[in-house]
């Protein structure tokens, strides 16, 4: 089914944009990582939100959630890889499968993991973000996955299950990889693993990654006061957004950018 908006990213400032785009009556996905490995979740307590004072980050993110179910968003638990602009459609990949709307709303807080030496010039060519869509190509063999969440042991056991042989790295702090034409072999905290592939399961990708050519400043997606970004139907809100990286206000831009997603598919809907 196509969307006219699909959210990446759920935590506040997503959920918010969700809600905004349900008010104007049109569709919306959120997709997003499991709740519980949010930032938010591990906040004890938050005392800054207005009208709300004393709650506990997972008190607040679980109230966000239960307010867009409630208001139609549909939310689907995944990690977005990679999204495409075809025409004026965008198609975004969650794990190996793939999902359609006229506007994006990016949600995704802050990327905070920087790239491993090996990654880049390997990627594709032995190094994947993605188990259940790349490891069939490495069936039986052995490989190693560098967990940086706990739904990255899930991937881990899918790529058991075909029979590879797993090595896990779980949230190293020091990683290479290296190769001649292709990964060949990868080194954490001083264990070496030889491999056909490398799985790279981070819970978020830089924007970058997402969106080839999204305008970045110091990191951090470059928006205008709609919360359009540069690139056409592709709308941003929250930490992603840079600083300051607090609740109220990715709810405050999650709303502008629900409201303009939902405007832009409105408007697009229109001109079809
Ligand atoms: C310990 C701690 C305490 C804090 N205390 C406070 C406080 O007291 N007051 C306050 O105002 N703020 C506090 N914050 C900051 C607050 O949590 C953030 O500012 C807020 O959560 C940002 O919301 P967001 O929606 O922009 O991003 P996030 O909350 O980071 O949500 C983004 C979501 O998108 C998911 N995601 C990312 N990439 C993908 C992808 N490719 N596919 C699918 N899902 C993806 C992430 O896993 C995450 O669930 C605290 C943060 C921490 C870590």
């Amino acid at each position: 089914m196509a969307y006219d908006v699909i959210v990446i990213g759920g935590g506040p400032a997503g959920l918010s944009a969700a809600v905004n785009v349900r008010a104007r009556g049109r569709s919306v996905l959120v997709v997003s990582n499991p709740m519980e490995e949010s930032p938010l979740w591990k906040a004890e307590l938050v005392d800054n939100y207005l009208g709300i004072p004393g709650v506990s980050g997972a008190e607040l993110l679980t109230a966000f959630r239960a307010h867009a179910e409630k208001a139609g968003a549909v939310l689907r638990e995944g990690r977005v890889l990679s999204a495409l602009a075809i025409g004026s459609e965008w198609y975004v990949s969650i794990g190996s499968d793939v999902e359609s709307a006229s506007a994006i709303v990016l949600a995704a807080g802050v990327a905070r993991a920087r790239k491993l030496p090996g990654e880049a010039e390997f990627l594709g060519k032995g190094v994947s973000y993605c188990a259940t869509c790349d490891g069939m190509l490495y069936r039986g063999r052995p490989v190693a996955v560098v967990g940086y969440s706990d739904s990255a042991k899930k991937e881990a056991e899918f790529l058991q299950s075909i029979g590879c042989t797993v090595t896990y790295f779980d949230r190293p702090r020091k990683c290479e990889i290296a190769g001649s034409d292709k990964a060949e072999r990868v080194t954490c905290d001083g264990q070496t693993a030889e491999v056909a592939c490398v799985f790279l399961l981070r819970p978020a990708l830089a924007p970058t990654d997402l969106f080839p050519g999204i305008a970045v400043e110091t990191g951090y997606v470059q928006v205008d006061r709609s919360m359009a970004t540069n690139l056409p139907g592709v709308f941003a809100a929250g930490d992603c957004t840079g600083l300051p990286l607090q609740v109220s206000n990715a709810v405050g831009q999650g709303l502008v950018a629900g409201q303009s997603a939902a405007k832009y598919a409105a408007d697009l809907a229109r001109k079809k």
